[in-house]
């Protein structure tokens, strides 16, 4: 059986696999009517879901302008990708965007877990100690007076008209709600805006595929003396040629141990049994390219762990009030309302495809800095509801280039700063002054 065929199979089979739990082919699912009292525990200004680094720069933004901020995470640390994710570089620029990333930057360096800074014309990316990170980010939050809800999921959300009044929760307390006047999407799949019912996008126009996942792991270096291959036998289908190989990246990790990232394509994170059968198959590769390097390269690694959850690149795109396109990177298109910026190439991994391939050929990745617009942080429809990070209005190659760490925390401190100002101002964020947002960014040491 070739290599994408198993593939293929694996997936299939843990779909399969769920089967005990879902209705049997030819049988309907029946649906029921979900309805409690629940009690409002909270309330906010500000309303941020998600606390990956885009949530984090939003809720700091907002409380630094005054807004009582509520953040809401699933897992029991901030940072998302680059933490429980193990992604651990920031690509695209490092200065210049804007305070709250500045502060970021400068708990690391204090604590010596970030390589030095070069322009991103000298080096694409920025390597961090990413369990220093999420220590950093929490500190910062809790300085920044940001009420933060850890191990608490967001599940619903209610609306009247076309303003969301509260979120439902759910953390270890049960379902609790909280009651805010502006929300903020900063869940990286659109969690919030697609139980709003609000538009959204996913993946590529032709057929939903989104951009693929990939999983972090990490290995340390032994001696020959301590070296052994880990992989039991009969235990899946280790990888025995070069070109069997996955897509695998392989980088230092600090001194005596290596990262290694592997491409996990064709699964759909917005959808519970694929993004199930995703973190199977990612554990399972794992091993597969580990007995690989162990085996046949002869590389005296042990395993030392991998990220708790697999590294996601694209779930929904929240349909904003201007999306952002290819055209206007290609272009280095300026916006009047320019709030973001970005300098990475178009990273647009194949969606259908486990190799090293792009969507676009290599001589065509390259784009010259642009502009974010406010417009791609606003959701169309919706009177009170903001979205930062990799969920933002945007093409889904122009999400390639715009979802690395260093924009998503531009627009979430340009986001934070909007909510903030709605809060005050009590208006829509469609009625801002977009000039104003722009001012106070840029006071706040964002470069557009
Ligand atoms: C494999 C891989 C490698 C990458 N490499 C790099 C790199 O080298 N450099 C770089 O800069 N970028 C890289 N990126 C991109 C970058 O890491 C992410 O796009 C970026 O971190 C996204 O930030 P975010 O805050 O928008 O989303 P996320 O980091 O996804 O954060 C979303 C947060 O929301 C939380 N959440 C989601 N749903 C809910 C819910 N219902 N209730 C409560 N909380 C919820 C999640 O737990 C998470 O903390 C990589 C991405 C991947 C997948």
């Amino acid at each position: 059986m070739n290599r994408r065929n198993f593939c293929r199979n694996v997936a299939a089979a843990n779909m399969a696999g769920a089967a005990a739990g879902s209705p049997k082919a030819g049988e309907t699912a029946s649906a029921i009517t979900w309805s409690r009292r629940v009690p409002v525990r909270y309330q906010a200004d500000v309303a941020v879901i998600g606390g990956g680094i885009a949530g984090v720069n939003t809720a700091c933004a907002a409380a630094r302008a005054g807004a009582r901020v509520v953040l809401v995470e699933r897992f029991g640390i901030p940072g998302g990708n680059l933490t429980t994710g193990g992604v651990a570089s920031f690509c695209g620029e490092t200065r210049g965007q804007g305070e709250i990333f500045d502060e970021i930057v400068g708990d690391l360096e204090k604590f010596q877990a970030i390589m030095p800074y070069l322009p991103y014309e000298k080096r694409e990316a920025r390597v961090f100690d990413h369990h220093i990170l999420a220590l950093v980010l929490q500190e910062l939050l809790l300085r920044h007076r940001v009420k933060l809800l850890l191990h608490t999921r967001f599940v619903d959300v209610l609306r009247k008209g076309n303003r969301l009044t509260e979120a439902v929760l759910c953390g270890k307390s049960g379902p609790e709600a909280l009651r805010a006047g502006i929300f903020v999407d900063c869940s990286g799949d659109a969690d919030l805006t697609r139980r709003a019912g609000f538009a959204v996008r996913k993946g590529r126009p032709e057929d939903g595929m989104q951009l693929p996942m990939s999983v972090m792991f990490f290995v340390r270096h032994v001696t020959p003396a301590e070296f052994q291959a880990q992989l039991p036998p009969g235990w899946f289908h280790p990888v025995r040629r070069e070109e069997d190989l996955p897509m695998t990246s392989v980088w230092p990790n600090g001194p005596g141990g290596n990262a290694l990232k592997v491409k996990i394509p064709r699964f759909d994170s917005t959808d519970t049994e694929s993004l199930t059968a995703a973190e199977i198959q990612a554990r399972r590769r794992i091993w597969e390219v580990l007995d690989y390097y162990q085996r046949e390269k002869k590389q005296p690694w042990r395993y030392d762990g991998c990220s708790p959850q697999i590294g996601l690149r694209e779930g929904a795109r929240i349909v904003g009030e201007y999306t952002l396109t290819v055209a206007d990177l290609r272009a280095g298109r300026k916006f009047e309302d320019a709030v973001a910026r970005g300098v990475f190439y178009l990273d647009g991994h194949k969606p259908d495809d486990d190799k090293r391939t792009y969507i676009l050929p290599k001589d065509q990745l390259k784009v010259p800095p642009y502009q974010i617009p406010l417009g791609c942080l606003i959701a169309r429809g919706a009177d009170n509801l903001f979205m930062a990070g990799r969920c933002f209005s945007a093409e889904q190659l122009a999400l390639s280039s715009a979802r690395v760490s260093t924009s998503c925390s531009m627009m979430g401190q340009a986001v934070g700063i909007a909510a903030a100002l709605c809060a005050e101002k009590k208006c829509r964020p469609a009625d801002l002054d977009p000039r104003e947002v722009r001012r106070r960014v840029e006071q706040k040491g964002g470069v557009l």
